[in-house]
């Protein structure tokens, strides 16, 4: 054979042959089924055809995405948050290794505003959680980097499809407590739980009333050592500060718990917390109204990532805008103006 001869050509049809190999394994229907047989590779996979920025490649992500929707939802999401520091990897390690203990699959997934800016996910970190990182029953995937808050929170939220469709029962997604994404993972998940640190000055340490008005329920970590104190007398500080927000229109009541992921307490009442939730929201029928109006949001929501991305696409409108930044900065037209001009000149391009 010519191949024998040259060592180089063998190599080169080598390679060939396991890219068309792996290529055949990208195609959408064998990921779907894949998936479905819980593969962690095709699920790893099929969120980086999501995360790429290669059109193909999104094609085959949103034709996986399409088969999945029907064998999806069936999990529990839970947003999970808190300031740098709290003690969220730490939780989330312990209360996932309960959550295998009790015959769950666990995803961990993670939104992380400053990744943008560092081009390094900080959140959803393996080298964070050890021992549920290597557990077959756990996939941990840490944030995409790329793109805007709304890009990649959308990407989050099919990856949760892919997780469900995996079969994993719980999904776990961890944000850092800066305002916008905590907005973006509470409107993906079903339960939103803060978790907060107790003793640390003031007792509501930057966190926005809005985010404490978000919460389901609150943690407060490190409940152990000479923290059991002070753990306990935030706990009920925060009960009382909770006690004064109006009920919620699925009548819950957020509940307040210490917890200590380093000596795995308490992990088990903040999932007794989630389940009467999903009991009376689901009784309630709030549960799948949650969820619908979660869906009408994400419609918006990717309208106007579409209507930008289009927008800002259209070389006629860029050229508009170089052309009247000038004027803006000679003070010759207000913002207003320029932003109608603008406007109005895309919708031309669209006649
Ligand atoms: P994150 O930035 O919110 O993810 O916080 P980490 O989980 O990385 O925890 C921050 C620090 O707090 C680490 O040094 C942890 O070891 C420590 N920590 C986390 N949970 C506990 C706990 O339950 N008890 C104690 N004593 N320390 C904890």
């Amino acid at each position: 054979m010519a191949y024998s001869k040259n060592p180089d050509k063998k190599k080169i049809a080598t390679l060939i042959a396991t890219h068309k190999k792996h290529q055949k394994t990208l195609e959408p229907k064998t990921i779907f089924a894949q998936l479905k047989k819980g593969n962690k590779t095709a699920l790893s996979e099929s969120i980086t055809l999501l995360e790429s920025s290669k059109i193909d490649d999104q094609k085959k992500a949103q034709e996986v995405i399409q088969n999945c929707l029907t064998f999806s939802g069936k999990s529990i999401r839970i947003g999970i948050t808190g300031v740098p520091g709290v003690g969220k990897s730490t939780f989330i390690e312990s209360f996932g290794l309960y959550l295998i203990s009790q015959g769950k699959k666990v995803a961990v997934l993670a939104i992380d505003p400053s990744s943008e800016k560092s081009k390094g996910s900080i959140l959803g970190d393996k080298t964070r959680m050890v021992n549920l990182s290597v557990h077959p029953k756990a996939f941990i995937r840490p944030t995409a980097s790329k793109g805007s808050l709304g890009g990649v929170a959308q990407r989050t939220r099919e990856s949760i499809l892919l997780c469900e469709v995996a079969g994993y029962d719980v999904i776990l997604i961890e944000t850092v407590g800066v305002g916008q994404s905590e907005i973006a993972v509470h409107s993906m998940t079903d339960f939103f739980l803060l978790l907060m640190l107790a003793g640390a000055g003031d007792e509501l340490q930057g966190i926005k009333r809005g985010i404490m008005e978000m919460a389901d329920s609150i943690a407060i970590t490190k409940a152990d050592g000479k923290n059991i104190k002070s753990a306990n007398l935030a706990r009920s500080q925060y009960k009382s500060a909770l006690h004064l927000f109006p009920l919620n229109a699925n009548k819950w009541s957020p509940q307040v718990e210490t917890v200590s992921s380093t000596e795995n307490i308490g992990v088990e009442k903040i999932w007794k917390i989630v389940l009467d939730f999903m009991k009376l929201t689901k009784l309630n029928g709030h549960f799948d109204l949650n969820r619908k109006n979660q869906q009408l949001y994400w419609m918006h929501e990717s309208i106007k990532d579409q209507l930008m991305t289009n927008f800002y696409a259209e070389k006629s409108v860029t050229k508009k805008i170089t052309e009247l930044t000038s004027l803006l900065n000679q003070d010759k037209i207000t913002s207003k103006e320029a932003a109608a001009k603008i406007v109005s000149l895309y919708k031309k391009t669209k006649i």
